[in-house]
């Protein structure tokens, strides 16, 4: 399905142009406009799923294949040292255009710092009971 009122439809189906760094039959790769880094990437699906609970299988297991060449391509045609996957899911998540996408964000040596948090602690009975509600549920 393409929604109509889904810019990421309309970017990957070519309703709005944009430049693509990669295109097939189900995705089209596309630069982020507010770009993290130099190179900020965004893989869309040119079907719309919301997020990755909704992504079909099929197209999902596609993502991370086509994620590592466009880092390696990053690698050697950009020259940053590493790169970030990320993919946000549901607005508490930091999702804003509810149409699923992966992030490729290029990292250069002395970059800024982006992607980090302060590790808490782990309770082992809270951990036990996480493992319990979540198994339950797969
Ligand atoms: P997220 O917070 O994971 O939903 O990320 C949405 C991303 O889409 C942000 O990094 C935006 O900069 C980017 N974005 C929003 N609109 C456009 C657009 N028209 N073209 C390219 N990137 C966009
Ligand atoms: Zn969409």
């Amino acid at each position: 399905m393409v929604r109509d009122d889904c810019i990421f439809c309309k970017i990957a189906n070519g309703v709005i142009p944009a430049a693509a760094l990669y295109e097939d039959d189900d995705f089209k790769v596309i630069l982020d406009a507010g770009p993290a880094s130099k190179g900020h990437a965004l893989i869309l699906p040119k079907q719309h799923y919301q997020d990755l609970c909704e992504l079909d299988e099929a197209v999902g297991t596609r993502v991370l294949g086509l994620a590592a060449k466009l880092g390696k391509a990053m690698k050697s045609g950009l020259g940053c040292a590493g790169f970030n996957l990320v993919q946000n899911n549901g607005e508490a998540a930091g999702q804003t255009v509810k149409h699923f996408h992966m992030h490729i964000i290029p990292r250069y040596e002395g970059g800024p710092e982006m992607v980090a948090w302060k590790p808490g602690s782990v309770d082992p009975e809270e951990a036990e009971q996480i493992v319990e509600e979540v198994t339950a549920r797969m």
